[in-house]
């Protein structure tokens, strides 16, 4: 099982922020669509940054409510660890469990065309145990 095949099902959209938006403006994007993380780009291709509701969380604890008006420049993370579309759904659980976030974004030739989160993996785990219990299950009543 590839990203390839988790992109296919949920989609290649993409939520993103631009670098110059406040944080407050995330935060609202974020809720808006009720996700996790937004990848921080300019032309919603070539990928800055990301920001997640952890680095919002943190910027207020350490720099109280005013926080919410820097930009999301300022707060993002710059390392943006990504994958591509040939990536099997095991490597980006390494990546993941690691890395120790939620999200990868998805490049080809350096270009933004998905994102996956660790909800997108952990159905698709889910999937694959079921179809692997139900092929045992027949094999057993047909063997
Ligand atoms: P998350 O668990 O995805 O909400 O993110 C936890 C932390 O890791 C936050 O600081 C995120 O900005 C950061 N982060 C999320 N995804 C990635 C990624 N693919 N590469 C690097 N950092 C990330």
């Amino acid at each position: 099982m590839n990203v390839d095949a988790i992109l296919r099902t949920k989609g290649a959209g993409v939520k993103t922020a631009r670098p110059d938006w406040t944080v407050l403006q995330a935060v609202e994007k974020l809720t808006e669509h009720g996700v996790g993380a937004l990848v921080v780009s300019a032309d919603e291709q070539r990928i800055v940054g990301i920001i997640s509701e952890r680095d919002v969380m943190r910027q207020i604890a350490s720099g109280g409510p005013s926080s919410l008006e820097r930009s999301v420049e300022e707060v993002m993370v710059r390392n943006v660890i990504t994958c591509t579309r040939d990536d099997t759904v095991n490597h980006l659980m390494t990546l993941m469990t690691e890395g120790r976030f939620r999200h990868v974004p998805v490049v080809d030739d350096g270009l933004l065309v998905g994102l996956v989160s660790i909800g997108d993996v952990v159905k698709r785990r889910i999937e694959e145990t079921e179809h692997e219990a139900e092929a045992l299950r027949q094999y057993i009543s047909t063997g």
